[in-house]
């Protein structure tokens, strides 16, 4: 249920509002437009529905969220959320962040030197898997939390807040000691138990599309983490299984103004896995700024052909240096900065 207060309505009458829905046990989250406040409510829906939330002074109206995913909807903020990770807002709406990194850290030289790469041409978080999904169990499967402390020691060394994947619950806590933003990769867009845990987690979390999801089943796994009381999710993009061989997935950017009109939360697109390869990846990523983007996830390697994991698709320094040229040029012309 949504809470529009009257533009006049007071810090006194608002806050008077928040303190009876505390009273009754539910919880409230404030959006503070230019023009009004609006004041989200969040419970059971049948137990709002019997207050008389319209009685109080400063409102102006009360109206359900209609969509099965309520706190995710664009009509439960009116207002887009922007998360500032260490000082780097992700969904500005002017700035678009670039996430970039190895697919995987590999050893303290590699996260380090890669890292280095990556801050200079101009990204602002450091990706990196320490927790590997691979699709055989014979790969490499990431170092694990020898993979988050080198993390955190190139967050160290280079001041950008670092993202990396949590794939199971018994690694939450470790997981949420050394990232700045936990990822769910998209294997675990619907592991409910996983999103109700990042949803407990006071840290930032990127929700990456299911392999098969729809946007509504994208939306419906954000509201799992909001529901637990955590609204700092970004979602993002990752290509989804269609016929298509050819490409290792297929990129739906389409995704990105569907996700935009239905969710006040941020859009990432990652156009490395979407793609899958490295002659492909530099059109989408373009594509996805020009799509309307909040941010953008690369895999960079400094040698590629040793990489232990996504080699095939990481790009080299200079392409990386190139492409992150080109989409600048593209974000000033749809008004916007990288
Ligand atoms: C990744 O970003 O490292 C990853 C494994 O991505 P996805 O979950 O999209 O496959
Ligand atoms: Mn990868």
């Amino acid at each position: 249920m949504i809470i529009i207060c009257k533009p006049e309505a007071t810090e006194q009458q608002i806050a008077h509002i928040e303190e009876a829905i505390r009273h009754w046990g539910l919880k409230t989250h404030i959006s503070r437009g230019v023009e009004r406040t609006i004041i989200g409510v969040i419970g059971p829906e049948d137990v709002i529905r019997e207050k008389p939330l319209a009685a109080f002074p400063g409102v102006s109206s009360v109206t359900p969220v209609m969509k099965p995913y309520k706190l995710t909807s664009f009509d439960f903020t009116h207002k887009r959320t922007v998360i500032d990770v260490n000082g780097v807002k992700i969904g500005d709406e002017k700035k678009i962040v670039l996430m970039s990194g190895p697919c995987s850290v590999e050893s303290r030289e590699q996260i380090l030197e890669i890292a280095k790469i990556v801050k200079k041409t101009g990204a602002s978080v450091l990706r990196g898997g320490a927790f590997k999904p691979r699709t055989s169990p014979y790969t490499f499967q990431g170092l694990g939390v020898e993979g988050l402390k080198l993390l955190a020691e190139a967050r160290e060394a280079t001041g950008m807040p670092v993202i990396t994947e949590l794939m199971d619950t018994k690694d939450t806590a470790a997981v949420a000691e050394y990232a700045d933003i936990i990822q769910i990769g998209a294997r675990n867009m619907q592991n409910f138990s996983l999103l109700k845990e990042v949803g407990r987690c006071k840290k930032p979390v990127m929700l990456k599309r299911g392999m098969a999801a729809t946007i509504k089943d994208v939306l419906l796994s954000a509201e799992y983490i909001l529901s637990e009381g955590n609204m700092n999710v970004m979602l993002c993009e990752r290509g989804i299984r269609t016929f298509e061989t050819y490409t290792r997935n297929t990129l739906d950017l389409s995704a990105v103004p569907a996700l935009k009109k239905e969710s006040h939360l941020p859009v990432i697109v990652d156009p490395t896995h979407g793609a899958g390869h490295r002659d492909l990846i530099p059109a989408m990523a373009l594509a996805a700024v020009a799509a309307g983007a909040d941010g953008i996830m690369l895999e960079v390697h400094n040698d590629p052909e040793a990489a232990l994991s996504d080699g095939e698709q990481a790009l080299l320094p200079e392409k990386f240096a190139q492409i992150v040229k080109q989409m600048r040029a593209v974000a000033v012309a749809i008004g916007k900065e990288m």
